[in-house]
Parts: C-alpha cells; structure tokens; sequence
C-alpha cells in the first residue's frame, strides 16, 4: 500500500462559529490524484484550507506528512513538502518567470530545474518575461512549476481552471498526473471542470453543503455520470 501522506477524520472546519464544512474523512496517498467537487459554495477551498492548517478545525483530526495541520504549521508543512497552491496561483507580477525559478531553486538543483521545464516547455522562452505579462494559462503553468521545483510530496491545486479555457486545464493535468506517478507525489485538486479532473484523477470526491456526498474511484464516475449529477444537484434535497 503507498504511503499515507494526508489524513483526515471527521474534519470539521468553519467561519465565526458556522460550520462551513462537517465529517469530512480524507485520505491521500503517494502518487495519487485525488478531486474534490461541488457546487459552488460546497466547501471544498474550505476543506483544502483546513487540511493545512490555514483555517482551524473545531472537530476531528487531521495530519499532513505525520504532522497535525493547525494555524502556525504552514512553514513546518512547507518544509515537510505540502505545496498549496492558491487560485490567485501564488506567484508574484513584477518578476520574471526566471526570477521565479531562482527563487524557488535555492533548495534544489539545476537538473530539477530541467525537469519541470521538461513538463512545462513553453516557459522556456518565456523566462525572461515579467509574470504580469503572461497569459492566465502561463501565470497557471509558472505558478506549478515554481512549487514543483522543491520537489513537493504533496500538491494542492484549488480551482486551476479559474479564468482559463478548458483546453488549457485538459494540458496541464496530465502533466501534473504524470508526475504523480513518477515521483510519489500525492496531488489534490480543486477542479470546476469535473469531467476533465476526472480524467486525470485516480479518485474523486464530491462536497455537497460542507458533506462528502459521493466518492469513488474517477474512473468509474467518468462511466456513470448520472451519479455525478445526482450527487451535485441532490446535494440540496438530502439534506
Ligand atoms: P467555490 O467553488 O464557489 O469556490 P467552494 O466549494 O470552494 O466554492 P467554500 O469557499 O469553501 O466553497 O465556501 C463554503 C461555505 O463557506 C460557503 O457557504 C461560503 O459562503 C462560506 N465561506 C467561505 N469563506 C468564508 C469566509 N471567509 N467567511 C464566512 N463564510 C465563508
């Protein structure tokens, strides 16, 4: 069995004393592709937010990397290898996407550095060009690239496909799948484009009010989607 990199039992995350997110149980492990769905407001940027510790959790327990996710962790789990990726993409407008690359390549070699341009070659002539100036698909691409440089463990990617066409998100996931196969690493994504996530993903799990209503392997999702539908829009009436 691969290794076990996020645990989640009965996560319990919210706003102001309102639970945004109720019983959530997650798990994540090396090499998997794992997706979170729903409706708009069902609470899946919430749930990526407590299982790393940036919002706290009132209830259940969850541990990234063998170490417990609360506010005040964020640098011992970037440390430990868990990269979030935010849906404003993280990265910053004046410097250049080499700019980018350096920064982040401090704690890791040249030949990393060769690699993820490997996986993402239209940044190579695009080096030199201020982030600003990138289309969102590239700002996408460098906001990856940048957190794949420190060779994470765990990849967390919520709403990729904000702002960009389908086409864009249908290149990059099969990279990022890749990559997750080749080197361990575990991926959660956050994804509107649920049939593209679906195709790049092991496994899937769709929020419906702050709930885990369905779950199972993306694979046969894809063959049902019947199910997918009942369980975005039955989100309302099981409750
Ligand atoms: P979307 O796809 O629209 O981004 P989501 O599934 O990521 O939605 P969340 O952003 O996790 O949903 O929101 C879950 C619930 O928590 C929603 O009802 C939302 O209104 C509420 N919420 C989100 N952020 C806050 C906040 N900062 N303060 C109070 N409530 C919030």
């Amino acid at each position: 069995m691969a290794e076990l990199l996020i645990e989640a039992e009965g996560l319990t995350v919210g706003y102001g004393g309102v639970s945004a997110v109720r019983d959530v149980d997650l798990r994540l492990h090396a090499g998997e592709v794992l997706t979170l769905l729903g409706a708009n407001g069902a609470g899946k940027t919430t749930t990526l937010l407590g299982l790393v510790g940036i919002l706290p959790h009132t209830a259940g327990l969850v541990r990234c990397l063998g170490i417990e996710s609360r506010p005040g962790r964020s640098a011992a789990l970037a440390r430990a290898g868990v990269a979030l990726i935010p849906d404003d993409r993280g990265i910053f407008p004046e410097l250049t996407v080499d700019e980018h690359f350096r920064l982040a390549s401090r704690r890791s070699s040249r030949q990393r550095r060769d690699l993820v341009l490997e996986y993402f070659p239209a940044l190579r002539d695009l080096l030199g060009r201020r982030a600003a100036l990138l289309s969102g698909g590239e700002q996408q691409m460098l906001g990856i690239a940048k957190s794949l440089m420190l060779s994470p463990r765990v990849l967390i990617i919520d709403e990729m496909s904000l702002g960009l066409a389908p086409i864009i998100v249908q290149q990059i996931l099969p990279k990022i799948r890749d990559l997750a196969k080749e080197e361990g690493m575990g991926v959660l994504l956050v994804e509107q484009h649920a049939q593209l996530a679906l195709a790049a993903s092991d496994r899937a799990m769709v929020l419906g009010r702050g709930e885990v209503v369905l779950e199972d392997d993306a694979a046969s999702l894809l063959a049902d989607q019947s199910r997918l539908e009942a369980a975005y829009f039955g989100g309302e009436e099981q409750r």
